[in-house]
């Protein structure tokens, strides 16, 4: 057990952590070996709260025209040269992934 006055907290951050990450792990299983009906119930109830999610952890980053962040430029590497948002980067490279995956051949088209 850990002494201390934050000990506490930290077990409750950490059942935090473990429960948000147990939660997109059954979304992204069920997701991708869910029937039909499941996937339908994903998109429209599950879908939303995600988007939710990723507008409202990028809305603490605020990248320049040339991509510099002032949450980003807290890091290690600000101080060397501009630092790129990974924040946004991280979104574009995942979301470009996903979209380039061989699996079924069915990935959805950008909208815009
Ligand atoms: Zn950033």
């Amino acid at each position: 057990m850990e002494s201390g006055e934050h000990s506490g907290a930290v077990t409750v951050f950490r059942q935090l952590d473990r429960s948000l990450h147990d939660h997109l792990a059954t979304l992204e299983s069920l997701a991708r070996r869910g029937d039909d009906q499941t996937a339908v119930v994903l998109a429209r109830n599950e879908l939303p709260r995600v988007v939710a999610v990723v507008r409202a952890l990028l809305d603490e980053h605020h990248p320049d025209e040339h991509g510099r962040c002032p949450t980003c430029r807290r890091g290690w590497w600000s101080r060397r040269m501009p630092a790129p948002c990974r924040a946004y980067l991280s979104a574009q490279l995942c979301l470009t992934l996903a979209e380039q995956e061989p699996s079924h051949g069915k990935h959805l088209r950008r909208v815009g």
